[in-house]
């Protein structure tokens, strides 16, 4: 076993942080000691931490890493000493590898963070199109034919909500589940925005949709 495996799965990242002297709410949140903040956005989890504010994140080993500018393998050992785990023998070259294949995970991981966030504002969005569209577009009498914009509310929206959901709710494998399966619903949303706000309506009506 490496040494970053070996550390990784001995040590709670929460138990580390409050170790190191950061003060976790009852959210789950600290203060992110990456920059400069007042309200904290730093979530930490069991097994690893995001920051909101300036999207660092990372394992226990990334935390001691920039929290005392080491290197990750002086990371993991300083890791070792401070929580009394065993010293185990090292051997360079198993240990770079090990080292390669965390990178490659952990930019694997903030790749799929920064997705989240753009999709789900994404969908945020076409939400709020599709409330106020609802609303705007809604037939005032028996006889109005339906707008095609208060048609495509009916069609989407209570389907965009549950997506918002998912996005706030659910876990993480949950989230990559729809990653996976549905790539060209949020391309075609995307697109359904842009159209929109570039359409004549769109522009013209500043305050269907484009709050932000
Ligand atoms: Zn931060």
């Amino acid at each position: 076993m490496s040494i970053f495996t070996e550390v990784k799965e001995q040590l709670r990242l929460r138990d580390v942080a409050e170790h190191y002297g950061l003060h976790i709410n009852r959210a789950g949140f600290t203060n992110c000691p990456f920059h400069q903040e007042r309200t904290a956005s730093m979530k930490l989890y069991d097994d690893h931490f995001y920051c909101f504010g300036c999207h660092s994140s990372g394992d226990v080993i990334t935390l001691a890493e920039k929290l005392f500018g080491l290197q990750p393998l002086d990371a993991a050992r300083k890791l070792q000493k401070d929580f009394g785990l065993a010293d185990i023998p090292y051997d360079y070259r198993k240990e770079t590898r090990a080292y390669r294949e965390r990178q490659k995970s952990l930019r694997k991981e903030l790749e799929f963070k920064k997705w989240k966030a753009a999709t789900y504002l994404l969908l945020t969005d076409y939400c709020s199109l599709l409330r106020k569209w609802k609303d705007e577009y809604a037939p005032k009498n028996i006889e109005e034919p339906f707008h095609p914009l208060f048609v495509e509310s009916l069609q989407e929206l209570s389907k965009m909500e549950y997506y918002c959901d998912l996005f706030l709710y659910g876990t993480d494998e949950d989230i990559k589940e729809f990653k996976e399966y549905e790539e060209r619903l949020v391309k075609r949303i995307a697109d359904r925005i842009s159209n929109f706000r570039q359409s004549d309506l769109g522009r013209t009506n500043p305050n269907l949709g484009n709050e932000r």
